[in-house]
């Protein structure tokens, strides 16, 4: 199974690629998880691409695709999620892929509003230690602020406040609705109304990827 993710920022992309890669048995590769760990660690990597992300830019294609082709060597399945996010990616991205003898299955686009968009990312919070992803209205922690894995004091990132988020969607509109575009063309979209509850879209999902496994 070799899939791609895409969808705003807040549409549960993430989320829901982490429940079909569990599913599936597949690898989940995000660039935005791997980034910010960097960031956390203060590598390289991390010192170059912080203050992008805070202001909800794109950190440059070459580090990216550098980061992601290594992964892709290595691995026969796995969902690529937040990646590639501008043209230059996908063809970097179809040119390696040709190299590896391997083939995208699907190209899975979780769709929702700007409007929507900004008010579940609001809600956000994310545990900064094990990295757990909450929402305060839909998905709470059980205890107040608290992450339910490791009791760490969850916390809003830098990029998920409004006018970043509003940047973002921004951004996400000018750089990778072409993306999609490009995949629409091979054919290899499939769309979710990623306005649903959280488990219905997961539902929707198991049963549309079954047949790539
Ligand atoms: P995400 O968690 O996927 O929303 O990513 C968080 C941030 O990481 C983005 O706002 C970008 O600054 C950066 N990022 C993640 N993936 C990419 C990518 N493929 N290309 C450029 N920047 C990225």
């Amino acid at each position: 199974m070799k899939l791609l993710f895409f969808g705003p920022p807040g549409a549960g992309k993430g989320t829901q690629a982490k429940m079909v890669a569990e599913e599936f048995d597949v690898e989940h590769i995000s660039t935005g998880d791997i980034l910010r760990e960097a960031v956390s660690k203060g590598t390289e990597l991390g010192k170059k691409a912080k203050a992008i992300m805070d202001r909800g830019d794109l950190v440059p294609d070459e580090i990216m695709n550098g980061l992601v082709k290594e992964k892709l060597i290595e691995l026969d399945s796995f969902i690529l999620d937040g990646y590639p996010r501008t043209l230059e990616q996908a063809l970097f991205l179809d040119r390696t892929l040709k190299e590896l003898n391997k083939e995208i299955d699907a190209a899975v686009l979780i769709d929702v509003s700007e409007e929507e968009v900004v008010k579940r990312i609001s809600n956000r919070r994310v545990c900064p230690k094990c990295g757990k992803v909450y929402n305060l209205i839909t998905l709470k922690p059980k205890e107040d602020e608290k992450c339910d894995v490791c009791g760490t004091k969850i916390v809003q990132r830098d990029d998920d406040k409004e006018e970043v988020v509003r940047g973002r969607y921004k951004v996400y509109k000018a750089n990778t609705e072409p993306v999609i575009e490009y995949y629409r063309k091979n054919n290899k979209i499939i769309t979710v109304n990623g306005a649903q509850d959280v488990e219905e879209v997961t539902k929707e999902l198991f049963n549309i990827l079954r047949r790539f496994k």
